[in-house]
């Protein structure tokens, strides 16, 4: 895997360093020689990870970080301090402006790369999400996310099998608002990290009870907890085991002992990417709903539909189950808009539509056709059982007045439904011709009368 690299120092000799050392591994790699060169080169390149020095001229490296993080365009791209500080105070305030890791000069290599390497996996993970975002804002149907991520009421698991460390690290984020459990037993902790709807694991790298790098590869494997992040704690100096656990998924490490400052950064820089990711995946699946959804009723809108009757036909087609559709359409409802106002119409419409939600099963398929037409698809049922259905609901929308203007008028509304099935198609049956000689028998339906159930003919 490679990725673009933007790498920002003041001094030349130090971008030509880790330039070459990056290249050597296959790397794509930009230099900068300031924060503002930083910044910009940043929102035009779209780096996959940012290498950026403390000190330099002007803009030092922490405010250029805060910047960087503070910027719909780049919050997304991690970002690395590398520095000649080693000051704890100084890591801490790195992490605090918003840094996702914070390493000390000389670098060691392995650990550079393993670091770069894990950082920009984790960050194609969001890319993803951020695509389908952007779709989404594109179509005009998702709002901005908030990108003051607060991390309140997080709810982190501690797993860890040593519990004087529990209890200091319990102890260090006690402070902050969030709900910390703990678990000693790691094949347990694994069942409720992945029940339990947890925001952040921290894990203990020398478990001795189960290798505890398989731990954090099943946490990864599973669909429940495949994003939530890991904050593995490892013995300073075991940079192999760190350099595995990075290859794994692990999104962050601590090195024992804990600093408590640092321990909270960390924990609220997964925390606040955690909130991100889930304000993505949440506004992707609103814009999701959105776009298959009639906002009037709720139903399923005819986009959907025309995607979804193809892959219900073949399946009968597959399964040699019949598949049945009614429409529904109201009868002289251009008469109610004309006497009631539209506000009136809508509301029947919307009634109706509860109506028909009621009645139909998880399986079948209803939607909204047109303005006061609506259409059922039912998997698995003959015409015979269709007929009963649509029947019923004809006789409920017929008897059943509805009610207005919070329930002092009554409005006595009529439906005509045409129904066909696949049962009785022709050879060269399929989707749309189902859906002609459905629309077939509701116009006889019309021409009959109305306030009634018409069958089409084989
Ligand atoms: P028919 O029995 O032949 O179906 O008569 P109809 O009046 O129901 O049919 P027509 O197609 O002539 O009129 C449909 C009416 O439905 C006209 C239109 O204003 C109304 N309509 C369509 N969509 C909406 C909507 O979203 N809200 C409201 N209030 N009315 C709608
Ligand atoms: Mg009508
Ligand atoms: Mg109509």
């Amino acid at each position: 895997m490679t990725a673009r690299v933007l790498v920002v120092d003041d001094l030349e000799p130090n971008v030509k360093l880790l330039e070459a050392k990056l290249r050597a591994e296959y790397f794509d790699v930009l230099g900068a020689y300031s924060g503002v060169e930083a910044i910009d080169t940043a929102i035009q390149e779209q780096p996959d990870i940012i290498l950026l020095d403390v000190m330099m001229p002007g803009m030092d490296g922490f405010e250029t970080c805060r910047r960087l993080k503070a910027s719909p365009e780049t919050m997304h791209i991690p970002v690395v301090m590398v520095t000649a500080l080693d000051q704890q105070a100084d890591r801490v305030a790195g992490l605090e402006a918003g840094a996702d890791d914070f390493l000390t000069k000389p670098v060691e290599d392995l650990a550079l790369f393993a670091r770069v390497r894990s950082l920009t996996r984790l960050k194609m993970m969001t890319d993803e999400l951020r695509a389908r975002y952007a779709t989404g804002k594109g179509l005009g149907v998702v709002d901005n996310i908030d990108v003051e991520n607060e991390t309140e009421d997080a709810r982190i698991l501690i797993i860890d099998d040593n519990e004087d460390q529990i209890e200091r690290l319990a102890g260090a984020l006690g402070d902050e608002k969030y709900i910390v459990d703990h678990e000693l037993n790691p094949e347990v902790a694994m069942g409720r990290a992945r029940s339990g709807s947890y925001d952040l694991l921290i894990v203990n790298l020398s478990i001795e009870e189960m290798d505890p790098l398989r731990l954090c590869s099943s946490i990864r494997s599973f669909e429940e907890t495949r994003l939530t992040p890991i904050l593995a704690v490892v013995r300073q100096g075991d940079t192999r085991k760190l350099v595995r656990a990075l290859d794994i998924g692990v999104n962050d490490y601590l090195t024992r002992p804990v600093d408590k400052n640092e321990l909270t950064a960390r924990a609220h820089t997964q925390l606040r990417r955690k909130r991100y990711v889930d304000q993505l995946r949440s506004s992707f699946q609103t814009s999701l709903e959105m776009a298959v959804t009639d906002p009037l009723t709720g139903l399923y809108n005819r986009r959907y539909l025309a995607s979804h009757l193809s892959a219900m036909f073949d399946r009968a087609f597959w399964t040699g189950r019949p598949l049945s559709v009614m429409i529904l359409d109201l009868d002289f409802f251009k008469q109610v808009n004309d006497t009631y106002g539209h506000d009136v119409g809508d509301k029947v419409l919307q009634d109706f539509a509860e109506r028909i939600s009621g009645t139909v099963r998880g399986i079948d398929l209803a939607c909204r056709y047109g303005g006061e037409e609506f259409l059922i698809a039912m998997p698995d049922t003959d015409l015979a059982f269709a007929s009963v259905v649509a029947e019923r609901l004809r006789q409920e929308i017929a008897n059943q007045k509805f009610v207005l203007n919070g329930g002092r008028d009554e409005l006595a509304v009529t439906v005509s439904v045409g129904l066909a099935s696949t049962e009785t198609g022709p050879e060269d049956d399929n989707a749309q011709k189902l859906i002609k000689r459905t629309d077939e028998a509701l116009y006889e339906a019309k021409s009959a009368g109305r306030n009634r159930v018409i069958k089409s003919a084989a």
